[in-house]
């Protein structure tokens, strides 16, 4: 077997001509290739909006985060090895990679020091911003005002499942319908009224995500109740 690193155009070549596995590579090479011919972006700028879109439409969501590394995947940039100020001690200090600064849009659970997942140099990060966030219009995921030039009309929820009556959706949801006499969460499946979003009312739905639209959390889904609560016994008058 061989290990090779290809570049985007050597990729292009092995399209349908490969395992399924080499042609979901390949994919992600046409698709890069359509980005770049539509926004005049290099090979490695253009995987990185290709990479980024994906990730926005699979996870719901992107982050805007910088961060120290010593490689960029897509422009090859590497951190320069130096060697540190001899100062007192006896022997030379070992080398160390200098960091430079790369802008991460994936959220990750487990950080990797000095390693961005879907990560480009920040230097050129303007560059590819425009074509960035033109893509991302319309995708249904909260992607950060600084990448999409706006406040994201759909906001990333958590999945749960009522333990009442096993309605299963958005986690957000359950806090928006409620009533005016009620501070709760309320079921959206039966209306059931919960103090607590634990584990005793909902059940966390593990390995997947809605993604709800901004302006249905700002209305109420149902019309608020109409319900008149009981008023409280009035307290005697003091005679
Ligand atoms: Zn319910």
């Amino acid at each position: 077997m061989f290990i090779a690193t290809l570049t985007l155009a050597e990729m292009l070549l092995l399209d349908g001509r490969c395992s399924d596995k080499v042609q979901e590579q390949v994919d992600r090479a046409k698709e890069a290739r359509a980005i770049g011919e539509r926004h005049g972006l290099e090979d490695g700028l253009a995987l990185f909006v290709r990479d980024a879109l994906a990730e926005a439409r699979s996870a719901g969501r992107l982050v805007f985060q910088r961060k120290p590394v010593t490689r960029c995947a897509y422009t090859g940039r590497t951190g320069e090895w130096i060697r540190p100020a001899q100062g007192r001690a006896r022997f030379p200090k070992d080398p160390v990679q200098q960091l430079f600064s790369a802008i991460e849009v994936k959220r990750a659970f487990v950080v990797v020091q000095h390693h961005a997942s879907i990560g480009i140099d920040a230097d050129v990060f303007p560059r590819v911003l425009p074509a960035l966030s033109a893509e991302l219009q319309g995708v249904q995921a909260e992607i950060p005002e600084a990448i999409l030039g706006a406040p994201s009309p759909w906001r990333y929820s958590d999945r749960v499942k009522a333990r009442c009556c096993g309605w299963t959706g958005a986690a957000l949801l359950t806090e928006v319908r409620r009533d005016p006499h009620w501070f709760g969460l309320t079921c959206p499946g039966c209306g059931g009224k919960h103090r607590s979003m634990g584990p005793v009312n909902f059940d966390r739905v593990i390995g997947e995500h809605d993604v709800v639209a901004v302006s249905r959390l700002e209305a109420p889904a149902y019309p608020a109740s109409t319900e008149v609560r009981p008023a409280l016994p009035g307290l005697p008058l003091a005679g």
